[in-house]
């Protein structure tokens, strides 16, 4: 299955694409985590990724595309991949299609997860990160047993930059002039299932699972 999660940025997307991937034996490839890894490890793609990403934009679209393509290049997405924050914009879809285009594959199904903007504020803002697995929490929808600790692994939590308020609009902005096109670019190829992304998180994926199971009978 060669699969996409859109939705606003806190709509859940990491959290039920670790789900996903592994139920169906697929990486996932989220160009977040690619980029903050690039950060953390100082590369040149992580210093320049790190200006638009501390300002709530976009990386460009040029640099992005290069990124994903030789991602998926690699020998385990060859039979499929679940992409997370990636396409981000009309031109990163068109260049998508175009890359599996070429090797004789398309996408089977953009899932979109539907949340209202409120939701994803409150769940911005109480995102905390693990160091180690990066496995993802929330101080009050998925709390771990100890403040400031995973669960999984036992590494340190900690807060994303860029889920700081003023970042928060900014890049819930940006979703909506840039990404929210895409559901109607889907749309128009009959790829494109709602998901409504609500309520906990194991119902959400119960609901994504559906979706699955209904496209491949
Ligand atoms: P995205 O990848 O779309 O930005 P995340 O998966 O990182 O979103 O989720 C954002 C925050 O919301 C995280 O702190 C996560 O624990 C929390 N979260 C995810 N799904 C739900 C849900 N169904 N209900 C409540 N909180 C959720
Ligand atoms: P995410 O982890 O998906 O919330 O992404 C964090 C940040 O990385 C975004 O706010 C962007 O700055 C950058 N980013 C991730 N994916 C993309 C993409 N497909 N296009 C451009 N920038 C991206």
């Amino acid at each position: 299955m060669r699969l996409v999660l859109v939705g606003p940025p806190g709509a859940g997307k990491g959290t039920q694409a670790e789900f996903v991937a592994s139920t169906l034996s697929i990486p996932k490839i989220s160009t977040g985590d690619i980029f903050r890894a690039n950060v953390s490890q100082g590369t040149p793609l992580g210093i320049e990724a790190k200006r638009y990403m501390d300002a709530g934009g976009l990386v460009p679209d040029e640099v992005t595309i290069n990124m994903v393509r030789g991602r998926l290049a690699e020998a385990d997405a060859a039979d499929g991949f679940l992409l997370d924050g990636f396409p981000r914009t009309v031109p990163q879809a068109e260049a998508l299609d175009k890359m599996l285009g070429d090797e004789g594959v398309a996408l089977d199904l953009v899932m979109e997860l539907v949340v209202e903007f409120d939701e994803v504020i409150r769940r911005l803002s109480g995102r905390r990160n693990c160091h180690g697995c990066k496995k993802i929490w929330h101080v009050e929808f998925d709390r771990p047993t100890k403040d400031g600790v995973c669960d999984n692994c036992g590494g340190d939590l900690y807060q994303r930059d860029d889920d700081k308020p003023e970042t928060i609009a900014e890049r819930l902005r940006v979703y909506e002039r840039d990404t929210a096109p895409l559901v109607d670019y889907y749309g128009a190829q009959g790829k494109l299932v709602g998901i409504d992304a609500t309520g906990p998180v194991e119902d959400v994926t119960a609901r994504a699972m559906e979706a699955l199971r209904s496209f491949g009978s």
